[in-house]
């Protein structure tokens, strides 16, 4: 096997799935030759195409005859979604991923005895819009009818979704705890002004502080903002940060996450799509979009084979859709468009630990600090995602320069100042990077970029779909993603 880097933007999804650890990451993988043993688990589960294996690993067929209904490209949880419930409507539907296991940026792998979460913490529960999605679609609280089981913050005897701690020491139990009363309800009316509607073109920092100027609490709004989307608060418009925190606060105290991380919400789904006659294939590169007289009308697989439908989705981000389509057949400005989106990069920094960091609620803001925004921790809802027994947490910083060993230096001394004990309980850690040709998102939650400017789902080509993350939404990070695939299903039928 050899590692193009230069490909590389930093997942460490190939770390996780190596058995014989030949990878490793110090924000970008590399290499260690004399361990590989060319098992080509790495070349199926790199997003980017970085690996070139020993033979051609793209030239098997499936052999699909057959004229399939629709088409989904990428198995995200917007073209699960999207498949699953047109497969439920009693569509011929198949999907096609590039790797070797479904869910994109929401799955989980397994590293070192750890569920590991990728590039999706939770769903916010039941009363989510993933959760009614899934409610939707019949998938219930009965695991083994392929259904999932909530833990709830109630579940767990906690009543708060995060707590909040400063670099000084200061830890309060919840943001209401930490505000001076003038200034809870300076903030309690600046939000729900805003459920009347925001002023267009304001930030999210700047419409807080029009009503108070406590910078502790402006600071909590922007680690809000960069935990729910990656986007700093003067960067996201404060329409987008009312609908987030109206989300989060609809979710109350059944704040939850899946029994098992949020990959059994992929398994939900896959289970849901199979059930009802839909196929998925995994492994399974799409390298072009067919067209024909201008329309869509199949999908063309990296080996060359051709499968063909009636409409393709296409779940796989905006700048896969040039490359898939081509420039050409595409209008102009359409293509400019696409070009022109400004995606959100980030990092997660994962932890094992002995003793926990925190435990009053799953989530730990962490307003001020030099790049940490928040730390999540699976294992508080979930122990058993821990073979070990050990602690998991989540931290998440949004990036601000190129040199990655100085951001996680920087990530690193936020962490030490918000856990003095950290480097005596610490086990491991695996930085993972969500940018380039992996971001967190192609489309940020930012100004130009949200709710009805984000891109619609049909495309100016005929029977050509786009569903996912940048699809028209707003809110919570891939809660906004069913939002998309409703209007999907609605221009579908
Ligand atoms: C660190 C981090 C934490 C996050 N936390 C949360 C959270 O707690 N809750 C939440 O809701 N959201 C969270 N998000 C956001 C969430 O990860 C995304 O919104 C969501 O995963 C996007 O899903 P998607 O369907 O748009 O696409 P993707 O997950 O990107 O799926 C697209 C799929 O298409 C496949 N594909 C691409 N090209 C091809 C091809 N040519 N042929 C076949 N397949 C192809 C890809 O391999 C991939 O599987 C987080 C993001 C980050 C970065
Ligand atoms: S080919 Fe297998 S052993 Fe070699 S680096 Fe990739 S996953 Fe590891
Ligand atoms: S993009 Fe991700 S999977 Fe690919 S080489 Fe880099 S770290 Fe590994």
């Amino acid at each position: 096997m050899r590692l193009l880097q230069e490909c590389c933007s930093g997942c460490a999804y190939c770390v996780m799935v190596c058995p014989q650890q030949a990878l490793v990451t110090d924000g970008w993988a590399h290499l260690l030759v004399e361990r590989c043993v060319d098992c080509n688990l790495c070349y199926y589960a790199c997003p980017n195409r970085c690996f070139i294996p020993e033979t051609n690993l793209d030239s098997p067929r499936l052999n699909l005859t057959q004229h399939y209904e629709v088409l989904v490209i990428g198995a995200g949880i917007g073209g699960l979604m999207t498949a699953a419930a047109l497969a439920r409507r009693g569509r011929r539907v198949a999907v096609f991923e590039q790797l070797s296991f479904p869910g994109g940026r929401y799955t989980g792998l397994t590293y070192r005895g750890a569920a590991v979460p990728t590039a999706a913490w939770t769903n916010l529960g039941p009363k989510s819009h993933i959760g009614r999605f899934l409610a939707e679609l019949g998938i219930d609280e009965h695991p083994d009818r392929g259904g999932l089981r909530y833990i709830s913050l109630r579940d767990r005897g906690l009543s708060e979704q995060y707590a909040v701690r400063f670099q000084d020491g200061r830890h309060y139990p919840s943001l209401h705890y930490m505000l001076h009363p003038e200034v809870r309800r300076a903030w309690m009316h600046a939000i729900a002004r805003g459920r009347h509607g925001a002023p267009e073109g304001l930030s999210a920092h700047d419409y807080i502080a029009s009503f108070c100027q406590d910078a502790d609490l402006l600071a909590v709004v922007d680690a809000i903002a960069v935990t729910a989307a990656g986007v700093s608060s003067r960067a996201m418009p404060a329409s987008e940060f009312i609908q987030i925190v109206l989300d989060s606060g609809a979710a109350g105290a059944d704040f939850a996450m899946p029994a098992g991380g949020v990959a059994t919400i992929i398994g939900a789904l896959i289970h849901t799509l199979k059930a009802h006659g839909g196929e998925l294939y995994l492994a399974s590169r799409v390298q072009r979009i067919l067209l024909k007289q201008g329309r869509a009308c199949g999908i063309e697989l990296a080996g060359g084979e051709q499968v063909t439908s009636d409409v393709v989705v296409h779940n796989a981000g905006p700048s896969a859709l040039i490359r898939l389509v081509g420039s050409d057949n595409l209008p102009m400005a359409y293509c400019a468009r696409l070009q022109s989106l400004k995606g959100a990069e980030c990092a997660a920094i994962f932890l094992a630990t002995r003793e926990p960091l925190f435990e009053d609620a799953p989530i730990l803001m962490t307003p001020g600090c030099q790049r940490i925004a928040g730390v999540f921790s699976p294992t508080c809802f979930d122990p058993s995602l821990s073979q070990d027994g050990l602690h998991l947490y989540d931290a998440f910083l949004p990036l601000q320069q190129t040199d990655r060993k100085g951001e996680l230096a920087l990530a690193f001394a936020d962490l030490r100042a918000l856990f003095p004990s950290l480097d005596a309980v610490l086990v491991w850690y695996l930085p993972m990077f969500f940018t380039d040709g992996w971001p967190g998102t192609e489309t940020a939650q930012t100004f130009g970029q949200t709710g009805e400017k984000r891109l619609e789902p049909h495309t100016p080509i005929r029977n050509l779909y786009l569903v996912g993350m940048d699809v028209q939404g707003s809110g919570v990070a891939g809660d906004l993603i069913p939002l998309g695939v409703r209007r999907l299903l609605d221009e579908i039928g």
